[in-house]
């Protein structure tokens, strides 16, 4: 491969895989020692019966899990963080408490009034 089609491929698509019956994930920048395969082989170029080196599932038994670098569960757990449970309840209770300014405001204003 050239040079200049290297820096065309700088973001590669080179998803993990792990393994759903034992976790192990498969990384292509380091590929597989026991299997000989070379780092930077990705996991849809792996030979059909290469096994999980860890518990030797099928390669059908492995779930893509992105690409190195992103931490998907950390997204995802961020997601859960911000969006889920923080934001709404503090919107709840600005609505909460400004509902009940406002009524608090027109009870006293009633009370004026008079
Ligand atoms: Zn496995």
């Amino acid at each position: 491969m050239s040079e200049q089609a290297e820096q065309a491929m700088e973001t590669p698509v080179l998803d993990r895989y792990e393994c759903r019956s034992c976790g192990y994930v498969y990384e292509p920048e380091k590929g597989d020692d026991k299997s000989d395969v070379p780092p930077g082989t990705l996991f849809a170029e792996l030979p059909t019966n290469w096994r999980c080196p860890v518990c030797i599932a099928k390669k059908t038994a492995f779930a893509n899990v992105g690409p190195a670098g992103t931490a998907s569960g950390f997204k995802e757990n961020l997601g859960y963080g911000l969006g889920g449970n923080t934001l709404t309840p503090t919107q709840k209770n600005i609505l909460i408490f400004g509902a009940l300014a406002l009524g608090f405001l027109f009870f006293i204003s009633l009370y004026g009034l008079q």
